[in-house]
């Protein structure tokens, strides 16, 4: 899968993705399409709202990866 996202504020060696909403906003109230706050890893399919509380596999390669903010504050 080849698929860039241009919203992404990530490391460029890193893989995540910004999640959409896939359904109407009757469902979980968001709009079709809008972000929904979510990231997921690209490498073990794991997501979370925040990039540093993803809760990875045992295997995955970006199990250690964490923002700049939490770098700073751990
Ligand atoms: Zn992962």
């Amino acid at each position: 899968m080849n698929d860039e996202d241009p919203l992404s504020f990530t490391h460029p060696t890193t893989q995540f993705r910004l999640l959409r909403s896939h359904s109407p906003p009757t469902v979980d109230g968001f709009p079709l399409e809008a972000l929904t706050g979510e990231v997921e890893c690209m490498a073990c399919g794991s997501s979370a709202m925040n990039v540093d509380e993803i809760d990875h596999d045992d295997e995955c390669d970006q199990a250690d990866v964490h923002s700049r903010y939490w770098r700073e504050t751990h």
